[in-house]
């Protein structure tokens, strides 16, 4: 009786112990976001685009968050593949073009929107979703009006022309509209206006049934089937007071989760891309550090809805970052850049949820949103309109 109780004694011992270092030095820190099942259906799309994320940018900043031994939220996604980012005309691509490729399943050329070359309209997973009786969003931390938001939703020449794009994002009824640039929709009698009409915007989106918020409190409490948030002039500051990235992504979820046909919603990490331009490690980190933020929020609100796929990528990578050398804990990272423009190396896909497996392997950016149209049954997609 007495060895057996020595013995039952020491096996709860060895188990406390055991889980006292699996929490120190695994824990749920370096877990897998679970597999799901085969048949699992897909009724919401949420895709996270990391503006010039290329993987040395995620890699540097996981070594400086969490060691070279820890893992950033994004790689905690269970499947993983690459993605090819050319664009029509030129090997390496501006964020028009690509952006255009993730929204359109067509190539075009460089600082098109969601046109291809002929002009002719691209019509995209955006516009396919909403056309579904989807919920659909766009938050970022740039001006709403800049490449990436712009193509899920606006169709011009060239990027530069952001006060049209602030008209269409409205006119195409994109339920929630989160970031800056609210420059471009105010008219010209006012002093910070870009516009070069006397057209309000914002007066007319609220005649549409949009409510305008321009801070984190008002956001925190909006309601209604359309949201306009502009934070700022110009492109957001990413620093308090204004509600951050994953703040905004979870409100956008909050408000598009009512609609019982699903939602589709695109959020962008817009600035870690002009870090990557000014080749400034310490700030690419902090930007890509705040989009795994806005990452966490979605994979979390995923895992308990079940029929969420979330996808994360870059529409390219930028500065060419390579990791040198440094110690496995950050303290020193030697990060080298090789340009101070885009790049042509592929980037990495993450994906979580019914389906994610559809994105194993080597893909080209075109296909991202047709195996999103194939997942929601949108037989319309891609096409082009006129
Ligand atoms: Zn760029």
């Amino acid at each position: 009786m007495k060895k057996d109780h020595v013995i039952r004694f020491l096996a709860i011992l060895t188990i406390i112990c055991l889980s006292v270092v699996n929490n120190v030095f695994s824990s749920a820190d370096t877990v897998f976001y679970p597999l799901f099942p085969p048949d699992s259906q897909v009724k919401n799309i949420v895709i996270l685009i990391g503006d010039g994320m290329g993987l040395a940018q995620v890699a540097a900043t996981r070594i400086k968050t969490y060691g070279a031994n820890g893992r950033l939220n994004i790689e905690k996604m269970p499947v993983t593949g690459l993605i090819n980012t050319h664009s029509a005309n030129k090997l390496v691509t501006c964020s028009a073009a690509a952006g255009t490729a993730l929204a359109t399943g067509y190539k075009t050329n460089n600082e098109i929107i969601s046109m291809n070359p002929d002009g002719k309209k691209l019509y995209t997973i955006l516009e396919a979703c909403r056309d579904k009786g989807m919920a659909t969003g766009l938050v970022v931390t740039c001006a709403i009006t800049n490449a990436t938001p712009a193509v899920f939703a606006a169709h011009v020449k060239s990027r530069n022309d952001e006060v049209t794009i602030a008209s269409q994002l409205l006119e195409n009824k994109v339920n929630v509209l989160l970031g800056g640039g609210k420059k471009f929709f105010i008219p010209k009698s006012e002093d910070e206006s870009e516009r070069e009409d006397d057209l309000d915007l914002i007066a007319k989106a609220k005649n549409s049934g949009y409510s305008f918020v321009q801070t984190k409190e008002q956001l925190m409490t909006a309601t209604g089937n359309y949201i306009l948030g502009l934070f700022q002039l110009e492109a957001l500051t990413t620093n308090l007071p204004e509600p951050s990235l994953a703040e905004m992504t979870q409100k956008a979820i909050e408000l598009l989760n009512r609609n019982n046909n699903g939602f589709f919603l695109m959020v962008e990490g817009s600035q870690i891309d002009w870090a990557c331009h000014d080749n400034d490690e310490e700030e690419a980190i902090r930007q890509t550090q705040l989009f795994d933020e806005a990452v966490k929020t979605v994979l979390e609100f995923a895992l308990k809805d079940e029929h969420t796929l979330v996808v994360v990528t870059a529409d390219h990578e930028c500065g060419g970052m390579g990791i040198n050398d440094g110690s496995l804990d950050g303290k020193d990272l030697d990060i080298e850049w090789t340009t101070k423009k885009h790049s042509g190396i592929p980037v990495i896909i993450y994906t979580f949820g019914p389906q994610a497996e559809r994105f194993i392997g080597l893909h080209d950016n075109t296909e991202v949103p047709r195996i999103f149209a194939k997942l929601l049954d949108i037989k319309s997609f891609p096409m082009i309109s006129e």
